[in-house]
């Protein structure tokens, strides 16, 4: 059901776009009501219900992964790149 209606959320702003997806991409009418749908998708999530378990062991990843990028972007300025 939700799948259908942001499908047809898709295919107005195409059509609204006279079928030009990057036209969508690029609109700019920010208050229109379908515009953080416009992509076919939910903006606030993809339909997937997530444990507290699973929330906590992707939020350990993203933990890791951004302390991975500091020490390699530390790293970086200390050899001057
Ligand atoms: S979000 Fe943009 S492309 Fe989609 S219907 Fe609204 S104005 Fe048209």
């Amino acid at each position: 059901m939700k799948k259908d209606v942001l499908n047809a959320v898709r295919a107005k702003c195409l059509d609204c776009c006279m079928g030009q997806a990057n036209e969508v991409k690029l609109c700019t009418i920010t208050d229109c009501s379908l515009y953080p749908f416009r992509f076919g998708k939910d903006p606030n999530g993809n339909g997937r219900t997530m444990s507290d378990e699973q929330k906590a062991k992707m939020a350990e990843g993203n933990r890791k992964y951004w302390e991975k990028k500091k020490a390699s972007a530390s790293e970086d300025s200390l050899r001057g790149e």
